[in-house]
């Protein structure tokens, strides 16, 4: 009788013969996700594509979608936990087209493949103003889009002008700023198979060096406060209304706290580190103990900022 996992791949290979024609695609089989994760952490997914423009991207989701297999869009894989058993689906990537930035005006276009940091590098270069706050955050445009990233009293939502996203039926749409909305980590972007494409930035214009002394105050700030020196994926509870994660997890004694090579940061009580080598499991174990041991002593539900996957 034929296993799931064997019938997922003769579904796989019935595609990937066609895909591996398709110029501007490359695609690795069976990819180890902890090499594609901030967290350094994950099992295999069933292979990982990458597509350069909207005709490949079309191609990929399509062919999925006829063979019922589960996809997901990857950004810098900075906000998700790939279990340890991996992920059963096509993992996609955006690159190429999608990783280009250009301004017109004050605005600024960005592909949602394109990393933030390039994003805060060529409004510098630009001399546009405003979104300097983002340096040091791991993502890519679509990803800090979709959850509306944010840090020191900033969020990207109120920059963003309009978004190209691709609906659920393949159609390509631009969402203005009325059909858009954000709120704390969250966007109305947030559903399964929507595809954010490019999203436009309005900005100011301000003057290089007073951007350049922003930039280093940002990068100062984040070294100072949290633990760069280990993976992760950032904050991993979101902020309850008018407290902070942290400071919970903090007074509850758990700061530095060890499950094999996963700990909760002795420098940020919000960020569970990998100390090299840790497993999925380790994390998700720790992160549900501090969610329950939190909930039995003050009452307060911390809820996950991260993604599990699957
Ligand atoms: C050291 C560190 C510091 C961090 N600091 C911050 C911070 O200050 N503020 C903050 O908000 N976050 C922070 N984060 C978390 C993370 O970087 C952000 O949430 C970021 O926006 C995630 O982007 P990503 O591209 O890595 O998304 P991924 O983790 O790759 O994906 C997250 C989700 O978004 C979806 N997605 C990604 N791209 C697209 C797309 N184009 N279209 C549709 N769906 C998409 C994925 O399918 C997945 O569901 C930090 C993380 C780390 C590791």
């Amino acid at each position: 009788m034929e296993s799931g996992m064997d019938s997922l791949l003769s579904r796989w290979r019935k595609i990937i013969n066609q895909l591996e024609n398709i110029p501007h695609l490359s695609i690795i089989p069976q990819p180890e996700m902890k090499n594609f994760t901030t967290w350094k952490v994950g099992g295999k997914a069933l292979a990982l594509v990458e597509v350069r423009n909207g005709g490949c991207l079309d191609e990929v989701v399509s062919s999925c979608e006829r063979e019922g297999i589960k996809w997901k869009i990857l950004g810098r894989g900075s906000n998700v936990l790939v279990k340890d058993e991996g992920f059963p689906g096509v993992v996609i990537k955006l690159g190429g087209e999608f990783c280009e930035l250009k301004r017109e005006g004050n605005c600024i276009e960005g592909g949602a493949g394109a990393p933030l940091s390039h994003l805060v590098s060529f409004a510098r270069e630009e001399c546009l103003g405003g979104i300097e706050f983002l340096v040091g955050v791991p993502g890519t445009v679509g990803g800090a889009v979709r959850i509306n990233a944010g840090c020191f009293g900033k969020e990207i939502g109120p920059l963003v002008e309009k978004v190209e996203i691709r609906e659920e039926n393949g159609n390509r749409e631009w969402l203005n700023r009325d059909d858009l909305f954000f709120s704390y980590r969250y966007s109305n972007l947030k559903k399964e198979k929507i595809v954010i494409l490019k999203a436009v930035f309005n900005l100011f214009p301000e003057e290089q060096e007073i951007l350049e002394e922003r930039i280093r105050e940002f990068c100062y700030l984040r070294k100072e406060g949290q633990p760069l020196e280990w993976p992760s994926a950032g904050s991993v509870f979101l902020n309850p209304e008018g407290n902070s994660a942290a400071r919970i997890i903090e007074e509850m004694g758990f700061k530095g706290l060890r499950l094999g090579r996963a700990q909760i940061s002795s420098k940020h009580s919000n960020f569970i580190v990998n100390l090299g080598g840790a497993k999925s499991w380790e994390i998700e174990y720790l992160m549900n103990w501090v969610q329950k041991e939190v909930y039995k002593n003050k009452g307060i539900w911390l809820e996950r900022e991260v993604e599990l996957w699957p």
